[in-house]
């Protein structure tokens, strides 16, 4: 009964991958997001220390040619940017190699994207709003029970949680979710952490399996585990597998880590149900 569920789930993520893959609008916004830049640690810092609502940053000429004027007496932003040059360095083998150094930083002004006005810029990712239906509360016991404590705290960056591992053994030590998103989108978040920590240890993590291959598993754990207990978390999660894969291989890749997907969502489920009957699944 709950391998057919699973399954069910797992083939509604399949569909909704293809319908988005095949939507135009992915690519639209595929081909916005590459246009901006990935900001620096320092740069998101100084960012948000002078804009802390600051949400999507451009350079003047980029938010042009997005066809966003700035607003009158807007205060840019100033972030550092690093003066480069190429320097000849010697290798191990006594021969000169050409490398680019950093030399310096130069102010650069940004502004963020309220400080434009303008068409809309496509925006496919979205946050799960809503009751978590009290996941939140069962994820972080089965998880627990796993060993890998949850923690509710802040994360610098953008990321939404963590998995963290011990540096030595490779398994994973504990999860962080941050505590300021909704409460269904924390419940998505745990389960897509709790994902991590069954099935990538770290070094596999970094060794054997690709990033992008262990993202799309853990997102997928995720949407299966929430799908199974009522909330549907397909805004999020299909846009966020599809980022990772770059579009092409999303299909065959979800294909090829199917079982493992499965198998892991399963074990949350099962447990999640003996231990805490409370929650009907829907
Ligand atoms: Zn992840």
């Amino acid at each position: 009964m709950k391998t057919t569920k699973t399954a069910l789930a797992f083939g509604q993520l399949e569909k909704g991958l293809t319908e988005l893959l095949e939507s135009g609008d992915w690519q639209k916004y595929l081909t916005v997001q590459s246009k901006f830049h990935n900001y620096s640690f320092n740069n998101v810092m100084l960012i948000l220390s002078q804009f802390p609502e600051a949400s999507r940053v451009a350079g003047y000429q980029r938010w042009l040619e997005e066809r966003k004027t700035g607003k009158k007496d807007s205060k840019s932003i100033k972030i550092l940017a690093p003066l480069k040059r190429k320097v000849e360095k010697e290798n191990d083998k006594g021969e000169l190699e050409t490398k680019t150094g950093i030399f310096g930083f130069r102010t650069v002004s940004v502004f963020d994207i309220s400080q434009t006005e303008g068409d809309d810029l496509p925006e496919i990712v979205s946050p799960l709003t809503g009751d978590d239906q009290g996941l939140i509360n069962r994820l972080t016991a089965f998880s627990h029970q796993n060993n890998v404590p949850v923690f509710f705290k802040g994360l610098l960056g953008r990321a939404n949680g963590c998995c963290r591992y011990d540096a030595l053994s490779g398994h994973p030590i504990e999860i962080v979710v941050d505590p300021l998103l909704p409460k269904q989108h924390q419940a998505k978040t745990l389960a897509h952490e709790i994902g991590h920590s069954l099935l990538h240890s770290r070094t596999q993590y970094n060794d054997h399996i690709p990033r992008s291959q262990a993202e799309l598993e853990a997102e997928s754990i995720a949407f299966i585990v929430l799908h199974y207990f009522g909330i549907d978390s397909s805004d999020y999660s299909f846009p966020y597998v599809v980022g990772w894969q770059q579009g092409e291989d999303a299909l065959e890749n979800l294909r090829q880590s199917g079982m493992r997907i499965q198998k892991a969502a399963n074990q949350v489920i099962e447990w999640v149900e003996n231990h805490c009957p409370t929650l009907v699944a829907a």
